[in-house]
């Protein structure tokens, strides 16, 4: 393995999403219109959010952030309700399997899996790396989140009220096979590899964590996952969404994303946007598109 520390984009097919499900009460109502294509079922107010999954070269180990849907996502939604906001697409060869089929990788390849948090397009294809020897790493809350309230012998959704009492995008066929202990769980801000950071961002699920990379030319990313949940969730004050679990959390940990920014210029990955957000010296930051690669 050579000296070199690289991040690579997998995007992984796009969802249609009510723009208003993800950035509640965003005053400008186009602020996504960037995310219009690509997905053949987009309704009045929806944009195409794409999924994405990250490969890191590190002297240390190959790293995978994410795992994408699952093929069988649709499969797998239980739910009646909000059919729509799992309407899926691909296109002709972006499932996450393809993708690292396309990089010439395979599951035994990695050293290392971080899952952000557990919604099942992050967590899609977690079931195809606990079966290999890689390290699998989520925040210790994640787990005992997901334990707590969404692993019981019964559904949540036969003790709760669906979509008002219990969170939701979850799916047991993601992360079953971690229990009881095949996860490797990190809290606070770890350094697990030199210059590679999993750090807590608490509030868009229980243990939300982003990726701090410190790259050789592009210097420090934080692909920050859900949590800055589109390019148009930055700005000053941040934009929330109703798919936050906790609200309050939510805004320290944005806030929180806004000083490392500052503290470290980094570029800012969003969890569903094709541009990610750069500091700027002119402007409070302008946005990028994202390139298939950064070293
Ligand atoms: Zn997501």
């Amino acid at each position: 393995m050579s000296g070199k520390i690289s991040l690579t984009v997998l995007e992984c097919g796009v969802t249609a999403l009510d723009f208003e499900l993800v950035a509640t009460g965003h005053p400008d109502k186009q602020a996504s219109k960037h995310l219009s294509r690509g997905h053949p079922r987009l309704g009045e107010g929806q944009i195409a959010h794409p999924v994405y999954a990250y490969v890191i070269e590190h002297p240390g180990g190959r790293i995978l952030v994410d795992t994408g849907f699952s093929d069988a996502a649709r499969k797998d939604w239980k739910n009646e309700h909000y059919k729509g906001v799992m309407d899926y697409e691909p296109g002709d060869d972006g499932l996450f399997t393809q993708r690292l089929e396309q990089h010439g990788l395979k599951a035994g390849d990695f050293d290392d899996v971080i899952i952000t948090h557990l919604h099942t397009d992050h967590a899609g294809n977690v079931p195809m790396f606990a079966a290999t020897e890689a390290r699998i790493l989520l925040h210790e809350e994640e787990l005992r989140g997901i334990v707590d309230v969404k692993g019981g012998m019964l559904r949540d959704d036969l003790l709760t009220m669906w979509g008002v009492t219990s969170p939701q995008g979850f799916t047991r066929k993601d992360w079953a096979c971690l229990m009881p202990d095949r996860a490797t769980t990190v809290f606070g801000d770890m350094e697990i590899y030199r210059g590679i950071w999993t750090v807590s961002l608490p509030g868009h699920t229980w243990g939300s964590i982003g990726v701090a990379v410190n790259l050789p030319h592009t210097g420090w990313v934080l692909l920050a996952s859900d949590h800055i949940y589109l390019a148009a969730t930055w700005g000053d004050p941040f934009v929330g969404n109703i798919l936050n679990q906790d609200p309050s959390a939510w805004a320290l940990s944005a806030v929180k994303c806004r000083r490392l920014q500052e503290k470290y210029d980094m570029r800012i990955f969003p969890g569903h946007d094709n541009k990610i957000i750069v500091p700027d010296k002119h402007e409070p930051f302008v946005l990028e598109d994202v390139r298939p690669s950064y070293d």
